[in-house]
């Protein structure tokens, strides 16, 4: 039984609120630990510690910061099979799928160790007569990450990476259903030599939340969750002053085109629909074939891959997918299964009765897949977070990209097509934050920027790539003139360089 309390000042702290949560184990249903849930006064305590140690971080060369992500690196290679071990405890999900989350954080890592040249400014020399402008990109102070439970290293890290690197000090509120990976985290950015106070985490729910949107001395706010939680902490994190960015929930589609290459096009829905048992923002949880061929054709194919899904627990070495993070996200799923059976899709496979056996706590379903899903009904316009795919049957390329363009998200979204010209006009048209041709899941690289449009996101800029670095950096624009040695007097027009 583990207890997780708080990570401040480069030490594992107790909680003091005498408030905690249980921390499950879903291949069981078994309780694996509690975690702390803080207080403000907590959270103010945390803060207190990172705005105390940040100046001397910032003060450090950014070669010597970059060093110790390079440290940190080594240490998580060191420790990868533990940490994916207790991520897919705490977690459910596979332990290859929980090594797949660890290395896309990583990668992450890799990127903010070019932190020198991201946070390298702007020169013109001879500006005007003597003058040179320069611009230098300085560390915000203390910011803050609050995240969800579906990646617990992947996420983390796509904000702490960038954040730390930059000369900030970063403030955790991982997700209170896996906090086990983010603590192990904060352990090991010590030991890759991190001063103290620069990664520090707050275990909590809402109280913690609202007190990191509250407090004055965090100046930015970076969140990761569903869309109602995202538009709640925009608005209050934005109210108090801060620059936040907010990343929400996904509707992604996959549209399937009648000459494309069918198998690929099902080995790809298979993967990115149930991969995860479904738990993914970038899941694809949408299929769109164009035509009755195609459509007739993906079922076809489709069916028989999705009776014949292994489920098992996250320890078993070939489950495709594991059991669901909790109780009540299986009851959930199972219910938005049954509204659509209510609503007249036709439930082609059932995986509501699936029990694993000798797991009979676990929180497990099988795959399910959904025929003619039309576009008024809830278990197409709501996110679902479950192996369950719906089918939608267009007639037309143009309905299709309607439906993708008409739906309030805009995470991801995926065309399978052998048309080069049907693939521009979709990358071109399409209303979605990130767009994949003949890739189901097109998570871009940590080099480039993640980030959804329409309400899977909230404010500016995106996640990782250079766009982190703006997120958690201040741009300073410097003009200095060095007269030549005569003074010529005040001037009181405008300078211009006309
Ligand atoms: P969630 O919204 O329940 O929780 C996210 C974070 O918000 C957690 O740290 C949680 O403690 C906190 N929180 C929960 N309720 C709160 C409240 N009432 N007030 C303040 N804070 C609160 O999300 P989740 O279930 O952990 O994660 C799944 C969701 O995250 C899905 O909707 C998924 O699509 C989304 N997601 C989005 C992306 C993306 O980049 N767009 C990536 C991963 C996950």
């Amino acid at each position: 039984m583990r207890n997780y309390g708080h990570f401040i000042g480069g030490k594992h702290v107790a909680g003091k609120s005498g408030r905690t949560a249980d921390v499950f184990q879903p291949l069981d249903g078994s309780v694996f630990g509690k975690v702390a849930l803080a207080t403000k006064d907590e959270v103010r305590a945390a803060v207190e510690n990172a705005a105390a140690a940040q100046p001397a971080w910032a003060a450090t060369n950014p070669q010597r910061r970059a060093r110790v992500l390079m440290k940190f690196l080594e240490l998580c290679a060191r420790d990868n099979e533990k940490m994916a071990e207790l991520l897919a405890r705490e977690h459910g999900k596979t332990i290859p799928d929980a090594k797949g989350d660890i290395q896309r954080g990583l990668e992450v890592i890799e990127f903010s160790i070019g932190a020198p040249q991201m946070l390298k400014g702007e020169y013109t020399d001879g500006a005007g007569p003597g003058i040179d402008i320069y611009s230098m990109r300085q560390p915000l102070g203390v910011v803050a990450g609050i995240t969800p439970f579906n990646f617990p290293a992947m996420i983390p890290l796509w904000k702490a990476g960038p954040a730390i690197a930059a000369g900030n000090a970063f403030i955790l509120k991982p997700s209170e259903r896996d906090p086990g990976v983010p603590m192990m985290l904060a352990e090991l950015f010590i030991e890759a030599g991190l001063p103290p106070g620069i990664f520090n985490v707050v275990n909590g729910d809402k109280e913690a939340v609202d007190a990191v949107l509250d407090d004055p001395d965090i100046k930015a706010v970076g969140f990761v969750g569903s869309t109602s939680i995202a538009e709640y902490v925009y608005a209050r994190g934005c109210a108090t002053g801060k620059r936040v960015q907010c990343f929400g929930g996904a509707k992604n589609h996959m549209i399937v085109m009648p000459d494309a290459d069918m198998d690929q096009a099902v080995d790809a829905l298979i993967g990115a629909g149930y991969g995860s048992a479904g738990e993914r923002c970038m899941a694809i949880s949408v299929a769109v074939p164009v035509g009755k061929e195609a459509a007739d054709k993906l079922m076809a194919k489709l069916t028989p891959r999705v009776e014949s899904l292994k489920i098992g627990p996250s320890t078993s070495a070939d489950a495709d997918f594991g059991p669901l993070v909790t109780a009540q996200a299986l009851e959930r799923v199972k219910g938005y299964v049954d509204i659509g059976v209510k609503e007249g899709a036709k439930l082609v496979v059932d995986g509501r009765g699936f029990k694993m056996q000798g797991y009979e706590n676990g929180y497990y379903m099988g795959g399910c897949l959904f025929d003619n899903v039309t576009k008024d009904m809830r278990i197409y316009k709501e996110e679902i977070f479950g192996p369950v795919l719906s089918v939608v049957r267009a007639e037309t390329y143009t309905e299709a990209l309607s439906l993708a363009n008409d739906h309030e998200y805009g995470n991801g979204v995926a065309i399978f097509t052998r048309d080069g010209d049907a693939a521009r006009d979709f990358a071109a048209k399409v209303q979605v934050g990130m767009v994949g041709i003949n890739v189901p899941i097109p998570v871009p690289l940590a080099y480039y920027t993640f980030g959804g449009w329409k309400r899977s996101s909230f404010g500016d800029l995106n996640q990782h790539g250079p766009d982190a670095f703006r997120f958690y950096t201040k741009t300073k624009t410097v003009t200095s003139r060095w007269p030549s040695g005569v003074k010529d007097g005040a001037s009181f027009v405008i300078p211009t360089m006309g």
